[in-house]
């Protein structure tokens, strides 16, 4: 059941309720005790003046020895309150006079306060720090407020006390306290159903959502979430997902795309091998000529098909990142010169002058093999690109932090509307034509890995001119930082 956030949210959201009613309920408790005690202190003290005048009166009427115990039943008598206690004490502690010394009928219900317990005593003594001293005492039902302030009748230092019973302010507090104890549970029970309903409201979406994603595959791939509040959290999570959903299944038609591509290519050499074995088997005899003339195409369709399963093995494993990079260090201008080396034959066959401008020692940090790969890729394609007659120049330059090497032929160039194109895979401007001008060999991969190849070491291949009068492909693959660097 915690499983749900619905449950836990309302568990969270009554949790949090119930501690903020529980904290409100203790502060108001004790804002209400503290100003029902001053209202206490307050009439107290209007009380103990009220007494004090009528006390000074009854006294000038009296006289002899007991004329302020007099005196003070008179006045106790007038102020008669329920549930109060007065008495005066003299300097030495002693009960002069006081209210629970007269009949109940004179002074109403007195409040039964022993004032001899020790509660008592402990507030009498504390009285004499101060004029007008207030604290609680013990005794009866809920306790009293004590007041004791100090006066002086014919030069005599006395003390008045007046008790006030808590009773009535503790019914009250306590009926405070018995409302809060009902309507507290009622308000959290309240709160947390409606926090269920809103949570479950704000959580359908989510659970629309969360079906409707359910539904997606590969099948319909193309289906999109319902965006209905584009604004809020949960319309920028359906966005999200939705555009989530866009670069997956543009990358799944892509890989489809490749699928496709990969099997169209390799059809065609299947084809031929088949339609090759199948003529030489049916024929009964054949010349030793006939056989070897087959052999020979099975052999160049076999190079083919190797040569298409090798570049889709290299461009897999790069998109997967698996492809292991074998760095080590050697001269990229010796290794431009190797390749040409290896590929004057090719040009030689077709009367193409290659040509490799003087470059600086270029010491670099890289993968040999994958590097040969991408040079043999460039002069391959610029030699099967440019007709008889033509001219291939390499340059091996350097900028700062950064080697640049171009390679440039005088063929016909690449149609504009294409550029853009010739780095994806299968892409062939010319199909056609690739084919035949490369004995079939070029499934379309050469570039696309070219480019893969410069940008796993951190660099870049582009096409940096194509026009009627040639094209150049420039790789950027970085260097030392300086020239100088490279001479250390
Ligand atoms: P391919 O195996 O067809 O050569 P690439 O990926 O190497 O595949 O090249 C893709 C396409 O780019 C080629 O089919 C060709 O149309 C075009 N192309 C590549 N290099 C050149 C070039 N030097 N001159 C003209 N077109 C080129």
């Amino acid at each position: 059941m915690l499983d749900s956030i619905r449950v836990r949210l309302t568990l969270w959201y009554t949790g949090v309720l119930t501690l903020v009613l529980v904290v409100l309920a203790l502060i108001t408790y004790f804002i209400f005790w503290r100003s029902t005690l001053q209202r206490t202190d307050v009439s107290l003290s209007e009380l103990s003046a009220a007494f004090l005048t009528t006390l000074d009166a009854e006294v000038k009427d009296q006289s002899g020895p007991d004329s302020l115990k007099l005196a003070g039943q008179v006045a106790i008598t007038e102020h008669r309150f329920r549930d109060h206690v007065f008495a005066i004490f003299d300097s030495t502690g002693n009960i002069v006079v006081s209210s629970q010394e007269l009949p109940p009928a004179a002074v109403g219900s007195a409040a039964d306060v022993a004032l001899s317990s020790p509660s008592f005593q402990r507030f009498l003594d504390d009285s004499a720090r101060s004029e007008l001293f207030f604290a609680n005492v013990k005794g009866g039902r809920s306790g009293y407020r004590g007041f004791a302030r100090h006066f002086s009748s014919s030069g005599i230092a006395y003390t008045l006390v007046i008790l006030q019973s808590l009773h009535p302010q503790q019914e009250m507090l306590e009926e405070v306290t018995s409302t809060f104890a009902w309507v507290i549970p009622i308000a959290i029970v309240l709160a947390s159903v409606g926090g269920y309903f809103l949570a479950r409201k704000s959580l359908a979406p989510v659970v629309a959502m969360s079906s409707q994603a359910g539904r997606i595959g590969a099948a319909n791939l193309h289906q999109r979430l319902a965006v209905q509040h584009g604004k809020d959290e949960l319309g920028h999570l359906a966005q999200s997902f939705n555009s989530l959903l866009d670069r997956l299944s543009q990358s799944f038609e892509r890989q489809q795309r490749f699928m496709a591509d990969a099997s169209h290519e390799l059809r065609t050499p299947v084809a031929i091998l088949r339609g090759e074995a199948e003529v030489a088997l049916s024929q009964p005899a054949r010349s030793l000529e006939e056989y070897r003339e087959s052999l020979g195409v099975l052999h160049h369709e076999a190079e083919r098909l190797t040569h298409i399963v090798e570049d889709l093995f290299t461009l897999t494993r790069a998109d997967a990142g698996q492809y292991p990079l074998q760095p080590g260090d050697f001269y990229l201008d010796e290794l431009v010169a190797e390749c040409i080396h290896s590929a004057r034959t090719l040009a030689l066959a077709k009367k193409i002058s290659l040509n490799f401008e003087e470059a600086p020692e270029s010491p670099i940090h890289a993968d040999e093999s994958l590097l040969r790969r991408m040079i043999l890729n460039l002069l391959d394609n610029a030699i099967k690109y440019t007709s008889e007659g033509g001219r291939v120049t390499v340059t091996c330059g350097r900028t700062v932090g950064e080697y640049v090497l171009s390679i440039a032929d005088t063929g016909g160039g690449i149609p504009a509307e294409l550029q853009p194109r010739i780095f994806e895979r299968f892409f062939r401007a010319d199909k056609a034509r690739s084919r035949a001008e490369n004995d079939g060999r070029g499934a379309g991969l050469g570039l696309s890995i070219s480019r893969w190849i410069a940008e796993a070491h951190h660099g870049r291949l582009e096409l940096t001119r194509s026009d009627s009068a040639g094209s150049t492909f420039t790789a950027y693959l970085p260097g030392p930082p300086s020239p100088s660097a490279s001479n250390s």
